[in-house]
């Protein structure tokens, strides 16, 4: 089964480029390739409001960060520091992703 191939890796540094957090840069914390989804710490956060749970466990909201799709994001180059798209070379039989604004390795 052919799924949409995610270019982009943990660790990278990604623009949003939708929705309220538009504009917002951050780095990849986790990747679901299957759901074409990225967790983006700090990104689409959503308040969770957990019951008391007994004595001792008073109920609290925590803050915590949805997946967004892979689509919504653009890679920031960290050698032009531009929003770009990923295009790739091969090295021999190493397939390397390169910028597509700059050309540098990435
Ligand atoms: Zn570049």
């Amino acid at each position: 089964m052919m799924t949409a191939r995610i270019k982009l890796r943990k660790g990278d540094t990604v623009v949003v480029s939708v929705g309220k957090d538009r504009g917002k840069q951050t780095k990849i914390e986790r990747i679901w390739p299957k759901d074409g989804r990225i967790l983006l710490p700090g990104i689409n956060q959503y308040k969770k409001h957990r019951k008391p749970q007994g004595e001792g466990r008073p109920g609290e909201i925590l803050t915590l960060s949805r997946p967004v799709p892979v689509a919504n994001v653009a890679l920031i180059c960290p050698r032009c520091k531009e929003p770009t798209r990923i295009g790739f070379r091969m090295d021999g039989a190493k397939k390397l992703r390169v910028c597509r604004k700059c050309r540098a390795d990435i």
